[in-house]
Parts: C-alpha cells; structure tokens; sequence
C-alpha cells in the first residue's frame, strides 16, 4: 500500500481502523476477471455502529 487515506465514520467518527473493514458491494460489480468471477466495488463498514459508507 503506497497511500493511506485516513478513514473515518460518518456516523459515529470510528476512525479505528481495526473497526473499519472493508466489504465487497455486491450490487456493484467493477468488471468480470477473465475466470468469469466477478470483482465487486468496495465500501467501508464500520464494525462499531455497522454503517456502510463509500471510502
Ligand atoms: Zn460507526
């Protein structure tokens, strides 16, 4: 990882990142990898209030 950007929860301000996790969003698929898989966007939730949000 060459660049960090400092994450934060736009509900309860958990900036923790061992609370923060990143989760596939399944309704947004990026592209299809050449198995077929499809390779979903990310989103952040927060593992504190469970609040979704974009990174
Ligand atoms: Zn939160």
């Amino acid at each position: 990882m060459s660049e960090y950007k400092r994450l934060k929860c736009p509900k309860c301000q958990n900036e923790n990142p061992r609370m923060l996790h990143e989760e596939p969003d399944k309704k947004n698929v990026l592209y299809y990898s050449m198995q077929g898989t499809p390779v979903y966007a990310t989103k952040m939730k927060c593992g504190k209030c469970g609040m979704i949000f974009d990174k």
